[in-house]
């Protein structure tokens, strides 16, 4: 084929110019240009010089050749996409919705290539017997930095430049001299910036137990066998799930494969990184959003040139662009953090399934709680399901306790720790045992409940708990259905009815109160807000520089404290009164993680779990640590309530800074799709309403909610509300954006 013409997105964030452009690949980059090369060209009437990426060459147009414009250049400063990238940014924009150049943009983790950073090398340019004599001359004529620099290069050949300078005081004049009269010279080489802490400790030779055996034969056979699958590793914490992590990507590197492995950033800690580089020693680098761009760009570049094989990071580094990808890993992958928070809100889970299928790689997703998406995928026998339900070291998983929080009321203990708490508190202090509280600040006061009979005041029309708003209204944002606070419970008459209002602070002051000896610690964003005080905080816990740590999630992922016996979670309910569909599944989540955190040693571990309820399903099945349990309870709520993964939903936002022609556009949307889809038994259209944040930083906010069991309706609705291009009649004054099967409600 002649390369001749060059499909080409514009890089501009406009939907005007979502759609590709052809131009004339000039002779001089014929060579030079491929898919996936950042170009220049000339664009609009201005013939203005933009950016653009060539997703297609050809050498056929549809168009008169002589209109076609011609490409100025390659983009030096740019970085090119793999044409298999690109097909990935295109699925992206398909399933999610969003411009292609944004699609493309997210599968570049860095979008600008950056000057390598360069060493420099002191050599001696003369032998040695040359240098010897000149040394005597030295002497004669008292030149001591001569001297000291040709007599120490006599030992060593080569010197780093900075040690010439700063350990040996050398100025640059002498330096200057001595290149001048040809004694020494200086080299310079490219080098990578570096993030990992190599310092090779020795891998701890850990002998696989008979589960941990049996997942990984079954791996290398089925790899053996050139079967690419996803399994969901379901195994309890502390089950060795990193064992089998590590094992999994020595097989398919021995195949000459590279292995990506996404781990939650909060829970990528300096501890995970060095149990990989154990094992990897360099041929594993890290990506963070601690990094600079230069470090990012280096990593990328190694990663490209296989110079690394396993590359560990949060949801981006999914994207890193290795040529021979054999292997995904998600750790924790039930985590809501693998959904983008801006368009296009993709899943990386999904995207990561997408991506081993264009690449011919396998994928393992893992957790102690898998998310009800995966779960449900296993038992269909779409993906294999391996379980790991003992611990690995033996230790025996802790016993449960679940307190009822409303006899503490009646029985006139108004304190947010229960009187089982304070006994099993009092009991670890005086035998130096450690202790953790958590508290889950999240839904802090947005939900009213009853202190005497628990009830939660909730939407009659769509069993979600109603959302207090400032105006003292209680408002539904499913539905819009609204009433007034009121001030009894509308079930029991208590007086006692509210918000709740406890966070870490408040649990640290009560904690001081009633054991003035002891010594905490206290962990959460107001705490952690400095660069590295998250792992200060938990290593000094570590070291037991104190008996009781306090925090919120944070302190719930993932740590190894093996002297840890008592855990304690002041209100198991607060993440259940998020007006979500998710707020079952997150309280299991964070319960089992949280009870996971006991015992982890050889002391044996109790949790103590406060609750206004004690029957709700999810935090029963937490206590008695039955994660199929939940499942079977959480998958029938959603099939009755069409909820995903039962159903699929999309949320169509609109933000605008002004607030009636929002109202507008979004009741007119509304009014288009319901014409359209009126027929349409597949397609159920909510709203338009306003969600629960109505207004961020004075832009408002409305939601359209679509459902249906099938993904592909809503892939169809998608692609007919882009077509009706509101912004059309809004002169861009509102903004449009999908989000399908959301991670959190609107
Ligand atoms: P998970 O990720 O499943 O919570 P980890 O992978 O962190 O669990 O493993 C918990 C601990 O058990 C780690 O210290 C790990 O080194 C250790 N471990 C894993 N497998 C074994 C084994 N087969 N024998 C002994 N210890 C093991
Ligand atoms: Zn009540
Ligand atoms: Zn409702």
């Amino acid at each position: 084929m002649l390369k001749k013409y060059a499909d080409i997105i514009i890089d501009i964030s406009h939907e005007e110019v979502d759609k590709v452009f052809q131009y004339r690949i000039p002779d001089k980059l014929t060579d030079l240009i491929s898919v996936g090369s950042p170009v220049k060209i000339p664009f609009g009437r201005g013939n203005h010089v933009r950016l653009g990426y060539v997703i297609e060459i050809t050498d056929k147009t549809n168009y008169d050749e002589d209109k076609l414009k011609e490409i100025v250049d390659i983009d030096k400063d740019g970085v090119a996409i793999s044409s298999k990238l690109i097909k990935l940014a295109a699925w992206i924009k398909e399933n999610y919705g969003s411009t292609m150049i944004n699609a493309l943009r997210t599968v570049m983790p860095v979008k600008k290539s950056i000057k390598p950073v360069t060493l420099k090398d002191v050599v001696l340019n003369i032998d040695k017997e040359t240098a010897k004599n000149h040394l005597l001359e030295y002497k004669r004529k008292n030149a001591k930095a001569k001297l000291r620099l040709v007599s120490e290069l006599i030992d060593t050949d080569k010197l780093p430049k900075n040690v010439v300078t700063d350990k040996l005081n050398i100025s640059p004049q002498t330096l200057n001299a001595l290149v001048d009269e040809g004694v020494i010279s200086i080299e310079s080489k490219a080098v990578y910036r570096s993030v990992t802490n190599n310092s090779i400790d020795n891998a701890v030779d850990i002998t696989l137990n008979n589960e941990q055996l049996s997942i990984i034969n079954e791996f290398a056979r089925d790899i053996d066998n050139g079967i690419k699958k996803t399994y969901l590793l379901h195994g309890i914490t502390g089950s060795g799930k990193t064992e089998i992590y590590i094992r999994a990507i020595k097989k398919v590197v021995c195949e000459g494969k590279q292995a990506i492995v996404l781990i939650p950033e909060i829970a990528l800690t300096y501890q995970t990184v060095k149990y990989f580089t154990r094992y990897f020693g360099d041929r594993v680098t890290v990506i963070n959003s601690k990094l600079s761009d230069g470090e990012k760009y280096d990593q990328m570049l190694r990663a490209k040139n296989g110079e690394v094989d396993v590359v560990i990071g949060p949801r981006s580094a999914l994207f890193t662009p290795f040529e021979r990808l054999g292997l995904i890993i998600i750790d924790e992958e039930h985590e809501t953090s693998y959904k983008s928070d801006y368009p296009p809100k993709y899943h990386a889970r999904e995207v990561a399934c997408k991506r081993a299928e264009l690449d011919g790689a396998s994928v393992i997703l893992g957790s102690a709680t898998p998310s009800l998406e995966s779960y449900r995928r296993a038992v269909l026998g779409e993906y294999t399901l391996w379980k790991l339900d003992k611990r690995a070291k033996n230790n025996s998983l802790a016993t449960c306790s679940i307190v009822d929080m409303r006899n503490e009321l009646r029985s006139g203990n108004r304190s947010i720790i229960s009187k089982e708490l304070a006994c099993d508190i009092n009991d670890r202090l005086n035998k130096h045992e450690q202790i953790m509280l958590f508290i889950n600040k999240r839904g802090f006061n947005s939900c009213i409940s009853c202190r005497s009979c628990g009830e939660v005041i909730k939407c009659p029309h769509c069993d979600v708990s109603l959302t207090k708003h400032n105006n003292r209204k209680l408002i539904c944002h499913y539905c819009g259905y609204q009433i007034n606070e009121p001030d009894k419970c509308p079930s029991c008459s208590s007086r006692f009815i509210g918000g709740y209002g406890t966070g870490t602070q408040k649990v640290e002051e009560e904690i001081k109160n009633m054991f003035p000896g002891a010594r905490t610690l206290r962990m959460d964003k107001d705490t952690t807000s400095k660069k590295n005080s998250h792992e200060n905080i938990l290593s000094s816990f570590g070291n037991g520089e104190a008996d009781i740590l306090i925090g919120t999630q944070m302190i719930v992922k993932g740590h190894d404290f093996p002297r840890v016996s008592l855990v304690g979670i002041i209100l198991a309910d607060l993440t259940l009164f998020e007006n979500d569909y998710r707020a079952g599944e997150r309280t299991f989540d964070l319960l089992t993680q949280a009870a996971g955190r006991a015992g982890r040693g050889d002391i044996s571990g109790k949790v103590v779990i406060q609750t206004y309820q004690p029957d709700n399903y999810a935090i029963k099945a937490a206590a008695n640590q039955n994660y199929e349990e939940f499942y079977s309870c959480e998958s029938s709520y959603r099939m009755i309530m069409h909820y995903p993964p039962m159903g699929n939903m999309l949320v169509v936002l609109m933000v605008s800074k002004d607030e009636t022609l929002l109202d507008e556009t979004a009741n007119r949307l509304a009014l288009q799709i319901n014409d359209k889809y009126t027929s349409d038994k597949k397609l159920a259209v909510i709203g338009p309403a306003v969600p629960v944040l109505s207004r961020i930083k004075d832009i408002y906010r409305r939601v359209i909610y679509l459902k249906s069991a099938y993904y592909n309706k809503l892939i169809e609705v998608k692609d007919y509300i882009e077509l009706l291009d509101i912004n059309d009649m809004t002169n861009d004054e509102v903004n449009l954006q999908f989000d399908f099967n959301p991670m959190n409600m609107y």
